[in-house]
C-alpha cells in the first residue's frame, strides 16, 4: 500500500489542532471513503495515474479522507460538518473518537455548521435516528436547504443522498438556523457561497493574518483536481459549475496565499496552493 494511502487510514478518530488567529480550529478525521476512479469520471488514465503516484495513492484504491472541523471559541463549540455516521462499517463514523480525543463530549456542542447536506457530511448528525448532538443549533445555507425540499427536480445520483439531508433538517427541525453567504455565523466565522458541488455549498472562513478557508467539497482528491480542475466528482450535482468553482477558488489561493481545509483534503485537510511554470502544485499547510 501507498504512504499516503496507508496514513489516511491510519488516521480515523484522530484531532489535530490547525494554527489560525482568531478562534481555535482542529481537524477531526472521521476516516475514509474506499473508492476507485469510477468517481472521478474524467480522470485521464496515465496522467492520473503518474498525479495519484507521485501523491501516494492508486486510481484504482484510492483512500480518501473524510475530515470534519472544530471550531473553539471562548463561549461556543462549533462542528462544521458531522462525517458519514456508522453505516459503512468501521472506516467511517470515527468523528466521535476524535471529538473525545479534542476533549469534548456531543452534548458539548452548541452549534453545527454545515457545508452541505450529503450523507457523508450530514449522516452523523444522527445517531439511532435521533439528533447526536442534542443541545445543537442546526446551521444550513438557504439555497442548501431549498435544493433538498424539492426532491422532484433531483437527478438520480443526487436522490442517493436525499434521505440524509431529510434526516437532518426534519431531526434539527426545532433549532435549525438558516444561513447565507456573507453573514458572520460565529464571532469571526464567515460564510461564502462555492456553489457547484450542491447549488446551496457553503464554506467558513477563518482569521485575518493567515486565514483558511474551510472548502468544504470543491476539491475531493488535490493530487488530482489541483492539477486538473477539471476533472470533477461523481456527485458534483452542478459538473459544470464545481469545475468553474474548483478553477476560481484555485487561482485565487494561489494569488493570495489562503489556505483551503476542505472535508477531502488528505488529513489533516489543510493546502496550500502553489504557482509555478509548471502549473498549479500544494504543499500541507497546518495541523
Ligand atoms: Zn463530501
Amino acid at each position: 500500500m501507498r504512504e499516503t494511502t496507508r496514513r489516511i487510514r491510519a488516521s480515523g478518530g484522530q484531532a489535530q489542532p490547525i494554527p489560525v488567529d482568531g478562534v481555535e480550529l482542529f481537524a477531526l478525521c472521521d476516516g475514509y471513503l474506499n473508492v476507485d476512479m469510477s468517481r472521478f469520471p474524467d480522470v485521464v488514465r496515465g496522467i492520473g495515474d503518474a498525479l495519484a503516484a507521485a501523491d501516494g495513492q492508486d486510481l484504482d484504491d484510492l483512500a480518501i479522507s473524510v475530515n470534519a472541523f472544530l471550531i473553539r471559541t471562548p463561549d461556543r463549540l462549533c462542528l462544521v460538518d458531522a462525517g458519514d455516521g456508522k453505516r459503512r462499517g468501521d472506516q467511517l463514523g470515527q468523528l466521535p473518537l476524535a471529538l473525545q480525543r479534542a476533549g469534548h463530549k456531543p452534548e458539548e456542542v452548541t452549534d453545527l455548521l454545515l457545508t452541505h447536506l450529503h450523507g457523508d457530511h450530514a449522516a452523523g448528525l444522527a445517531k439511532d435516528g435521533a439528533p447526536a448532538f442534542p443541545n445543537a443549533k442546526l446551521h444550513v445555507a438557504a439555497e442548501e436547504i431549498a435544493f433538498w425540499r424539492a426532491p422532484e427536480k433531483l437527478d438520480e445520483l443526487q436522490s442517493v443522498q436525499l434521505p440524509f439531508a431529510e434526516a437532518a433538517l426534519r431531526l434539527y427541525a426545532d433549532r435549525l438556523v438558516v444561513i447565507r453567504p456573507g453573514e458572520e455565523v460565529l464571532p469571526g466565522v464567515t460564510v461564502r457561497a462555492l456553489p457547484g458541488h450542491t447549488p446551496g455549498q457553503v464554506g467558513f472562513l477563518l482569521g485575518q493574518r493567515d486565514p483558511v478557508l474551510l472548502s468544504a467539497d470543491v476539491l475531493h482528491l488535490p493530487a488530482l483536481q489541483v492539477q486538473h480542475p477539471e476533472w470533477g466528482f461523481l456527485f458534483d450535482a452542478d459538473r459544470a459549475g464545481a469545475r468553474a468553482m474548483r478553477q476560481q477558488l484555485l487561482a485565487e489561493a494561489a494569488e493570495s496565499g489562503l489556505r483551503l481545509a476542505g472535508a477531502h483534503i488528505p488529513f489533516p485537510g489543510v493546502i496550500r496552493i502553489l504557482a509555478g511554470a509548471g502549473g498549479l502544485s500544494f504543499e500541507t499547510a497546518g495541523g
